[in-house]
């Protein structure tokens, strides 16, 4: 199975379909530790390439993620818009087609690479970082391994659930949640908590 058109398209989709059912999750995250918008921020810039998607005539996969990313930038005020949709758009550019399960790990991995690059976070900052190296990780080995996509897919969301559980205890670096300090600890970050959808997303198209 190969990562193509149809899949790239139902990702988008079903991350959608998530952020607006985990939207007051992530929102009581927010409010924990920044300023309470990180549901509404990814709502409005999902939503919106929901539509950027219908007007659409792909001309592969990597087109699909590269305009998801575009809208993402243009519709979210936030942080996390910026971040997700260059992520998105490193994503789709650096997807051959077909992407099979190797060519698509380093697809994310220049995800991660973008978000690095305009965030500046390092692991252990208490962000969307967090949740995504290790999900790269855990996908680049479980294709080295031979795993198929859903398979790699499945591992890298466990991983991306477990970076996001494993920011409680950390004290936010980076992003609005660093100026609460000390207070930031005890909390799980919302991007890291976002992430793992985005990963658990991908998993359950690939499985579909
Ligand atoms: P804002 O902080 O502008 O209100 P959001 O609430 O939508 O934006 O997103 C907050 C999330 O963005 C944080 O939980 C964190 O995971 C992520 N984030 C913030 N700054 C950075 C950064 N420099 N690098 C990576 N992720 C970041
Ligand atoms: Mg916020």
């Amino acid at each position: 199975m190969d990562f193509d058109t149809p899949l790239a398209e139902a990702w988008i989709r079903a991350i959608a379909a998530a952020v607006e059912k985990e939207q007051s999750r992530l929102t009581e995250l927010d409010s924990a530790i920044g300023d309470g918008d990180h549901g509404s921020n990814l709502q409005r810039g999902f939503a919106a390439t929901l539509t950027a998607l219908d007007g659409l005539q792909p001309t592969g996969p990597g087109a699909v993620l590269t305009k998801a990313g575009t809208t993402l930038i243009s519709k979210v005020g936030g942080a996390s818009g910026p971040l997700y949709g260059k992520a998105f758009r490193a994503i789709g550019a650096a997807l051959p087609e077909p992407a099979g399960p190797a060519a698509l790990a380093e697809a994310l991995a220049a995800g991660l690479d973008a978000v690095r690059a305009l965030g500046k976070a390092e692991p252990g900052d208490k962000t969307i970082v967090d949740a995504w190296t290790p999900a790269v990780a855990a996908f680049r080995t479980a294709a080295a391994d031979g795993a198929g996509l859903p398979e790699a897919a499945a591992a890298a969301a466990e991983a991306a659930e477990q970076g996001a559980l494993d920011t409680v205890p950390l004290q936010a670096r980076k992003g609005r949640a660093s100026y609460l300090g000390e207070r930031s600890i005890g909390h799980q970050d919302p991007g890291a908590t976002s992430t793992a959808l985005v990963f658990r997303t991908l998993a359950e198209v690939t499985a579909a």
